[in-house]
């Protein structure tokens, strides 16, 4: 077992120390949510969103969220690793009884438990996977992400079984989701996907490719699929945090379309890998903050340009003295070049400024 550093109810330690007590209602009963977020290059992926997932698990079984979501980034931020991708597996459970009780038991902390892993791309990715159809057996709240998994194991293991990556699940003749992953399928050229409901659980790399479909004028309905429709289905894939998009190139031992991933699988995927680096990208910055840091605006001298850029500055940086503005007229006496020298704090508050200032009609170029 390799012994990594985890977080448990506000420690750092190794995995092997990590102990949890037999009363833990995760352990009796399930009782607990989990998440499981990106990191790639040490950027979580739509952090916000898995948060936003998180709270909804935990309003969805009555359980108080302990952290605000800056506590859970700074409680995370110390498991990831910039040099590689990985996933935050994040648990929290009704915590510790004194006994075994189905009832809420009063004023006991919830356990926290967080872990990171390696992210291994998917060994499949490019010759796409096969799936089995089943009946969908598991609960009436498929849109809360908890930890009772016994349902979505035994249909992975039967996929499994079947010498098959994925089960698809079928619900009054619908087809719902994979045991592990939203699906889509492209029927009529046209990219469909189940609507959000208490069936599926709410995928966040479902929501981001939606996104991109919509911004790429890939055209796609949410809407429920008939699975008999699946028959006429171009495409299918299978879509989650730790696989990405994954194609389905054979379902029930029959091969979908010509039995290899389709065109706008290949096109969505090479979408999907160049918005994640740009993700990176933009959150990358060569400062180490807090940092001085010489913010430049120019703009016609005839107007008084520095106490604009100053009032605009001052907007994310309040702390900016007026004997940190310098001025520099151009040669002609036209323009006038503003420097102002800030403690910047992040590349966050950087980013504010320089869109204020060029949202300004009177600054002709921020840099
Ligand atoms: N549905 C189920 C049942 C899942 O377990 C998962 C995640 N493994 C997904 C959908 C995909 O969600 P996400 O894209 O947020 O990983």
């Amino acid at each position: 077992m390799e012994n990594k550093t985890v977080y448990l109810n506000g420690h750092y330690l190794p995995l092997s120390e990590a102990k949890v007590s037999v009363l833990d209602r995760g352990f009796l009963f399930g009782d607990g949510i989990y998440e499981v977020m990106p990191s790639y290059s040490g950027h979580l992926f739509h952090f916000q969103d898995h948060i936003q997932r998180l709270e909804n698990s935990l309003a969805g079984i009555r359980l108080d969220n302990p952290h605000t979501r800056e506590q859970w980034q700074e409680i995370l931020s110390p498991l990831l690793d910039r040099s590689i991708d990985q996933y935050i597996y994040l648990q929290i459970t009704r915590g510790v009884a004194s006994k075994r009780d189905h009832a809420f038991p009063d004023g006991i902390p919830p356990t926290v438990f967080a872990m990171c892993s390696k992210m291994v791309p998917f060994a499949g990715l490019n010759q796409g996977v096969k799936a089995i159809s089943m009946d969908d057996t598991r609960w009436g709240f498929c849109n809360i992400k908890a930890i009772t998994l016994l349902g979505n194991i035994l249909h992975r293991q039967a996929a499994v079984d079947q010498g098959c990556a994925e089960a698809l699940l079928v619900k009054d003749g619908y087809l719902i989701e994979g045991a592990a992953s939203n699906v889509f399928a492209v029927i009529d050229g046209v990219l469909c996907t189940p609507p959000k409901s208490n069936d599926i659980l709410p995928g966040i790399t479902r929501d981001v490719i939606l996104e991109l479909a919509r911004k790429n004028d890939i055209t796609y309905r949410e809407e429920k699929i008939p699975f008999a429709a699946l028959e006429n289905a171009s495409e299918i894939w299978v879509t989650s945090s730790t696989r990405e998009i994954i194609a389905v190139v054979e379902l029930d031992s029959k091969p979908v379309s010509d039995g290899k991933p389709g065109p706008v699988w290949k096109t969505m995927n090479q979408i999907f890998q160049v918005y994640k680096q740009s993700l990176i990208m933009s959150e990358q910055t060569f400062f180490e903050f807090p940092c001085e840091f010489p913010v430049k605006a120019m703009g016609k001298a005839d107007i008084e340009l520095d106490v604009l850029v100053l009032e605009i500055v001052r907007r994310h940086a309040p702390d900016v003295k007026a004997d940190a503005v310098k001025t520099r007229l151009s040669k002609d006496g036209n323009f006038i070049a503003i420097t102002v020298i800030i403690e910047a704090t992040s590349k966050k508050q950087l980013d504010a400024i320089y869109q204020d200032l060029t949202d300004h009609p009177d600054v002709k170029m921020a840099l």
